[in-house]
């Protein structure tokens, strides 16, 4: 009778345990998930924009770490990514894209070890000294600085999310016409804020349209640097065909001589401007012919730019090319 007494209470306590034991490890992972995929939630009292003040920021030229107030580092860095002469709006745009990209690098740890954010493109977030940029700058300087200036403040503290968290807020030159989803670039899926898009008006911009041209024998050249046993035969009309496109109009496969290649692998070693491209092959050279410029994912600059002239606010432009996403305060 004991021991039955005994059974009935851990059958009891076992029945009460175990939802609460795997609740709280469900609830962990897809925490996990969450945070991997979108950031840690700021909107909800977590992060302080208000208090935070100050990043650090990395001069990758100098390896120098300079303590600087957030808004005071994005004037730096939207006259460092966008010219000034485009619409206000496109450049507020920009401006809540940079805070955004800067936040998340903050929240999901950086790259460098001791500071939040660098200073070079490549790696993370362009940025000019004002002295720079006043060089560069032939006239109304005083009145240039203002329009970046008011671009950063007008937009104090919002932010891109979505469902509450904040978003890898990728951004390049110029898509080509269609955005890319990351998929395509850098493999792995999770950001369904980042999709396809299109934009009208993107081909009147400078940046839409590149060649490169190289001689046959350059081309191999380069080819063999990256795969030693490469081979091509330029007589067969098939040596260099397009397999596959992506969602975004760029190459997927394609395949040169023995290769089988991804279009972003082609345009890492023949320094294309974008993956969307097409190849012309003459007597004695090799052509690629490409349109856009940069990885395609997130926002386009020149085409924040079109919408603007279109009569589109900032707003607009942000929920044209990241899906479903809110702009908001960070919480003071
Ligand atoms: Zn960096």
């Amino acid at each position: 009778m004991k021991r039955l007494l005994i059974y009935m209470i851990i059958v009891i306590i076992l029945f009460f345990l175990i939802p609460i034991i795997f609740t709280s490890r469900f609830e962990k992972i897809e925490q996990v998930i969450a945070n991997k995929n979108y950031g840690e939630g700021i909107v909800d009292g977590s992060y302080d924009y208000g208090k935070y003040e100050k990043i650090k920021l990395l001069h990758s030229d100098t390896g120098k770490i300079e303590s600087v107030n957030i808004d005071e580092y994005l004037y730096n860095v939207v006259s460092a990514e966008m010219p000034v002469d485009y619409e206000i709006e496109a450049l507020k745009a920009q401006a809540t894209v940079a805070r955004t990209y800067t936040l998340y690098k903050i929240i999901n740890s950086s790259k460098h070890k001791n500071a939040d954010i660098c200073d070079d493109s490549g790696c993370c977030q362009a940025w000019i000294s004002k002295g720079e940029r006043y060089k560069a700058w032939k006239t109304d300087k005083d009145k240039k600085w203002e329009k970046i200036k008011e671009a950063v403040d007008s937009t104090k503290g919002k932010i891109i999310t979505y469902k509450g968290k904040v978003i890898n807020a990728f951004f390049h030159s110029n898509s080509g016409g269609k955005t890319e989803r990351p998929l395509y670039v850098w493999g792995g899926e999770g950001y369904p804020y980042l999709q396809s898009v299109e934009t009208s008006g993107e081909d009147t911009y400078k940046q839409y349209s590149s060649e490169v041209s190289l001689k046959k024998d350059e081309f191999i050249e380069k080819m063999k640097k990256e795969y030693k046993d490469f081979k091509i035969d330029f007589n067969d009309k098939d040596c260099i065909k397009i397999i596959s496109y992506t969602e975004g109009d760029r190459i997927k496969q394609i395949k040169i001589g023995n290769k089988t290649l991804s279009g972003v692998e082609v345009r890492k070693i023949f320094e294309l401007r974008s993956a969307n491209f097409s190849i012309d092959i003459g007597k004695n050279n090799i052509k690629f012919i490409v349109k856009g410029y940069g990885h395609g994912v997130g926002l386009s600059q020149t085409g924040s730019n079109t919408l603007a002239k279109q009569g589109k606010n900032y707003i607009e432009i942000i929920k044209h090319f990241y899906s479903g996403v809110d702009v908001q305060n960070a919480s003071y």
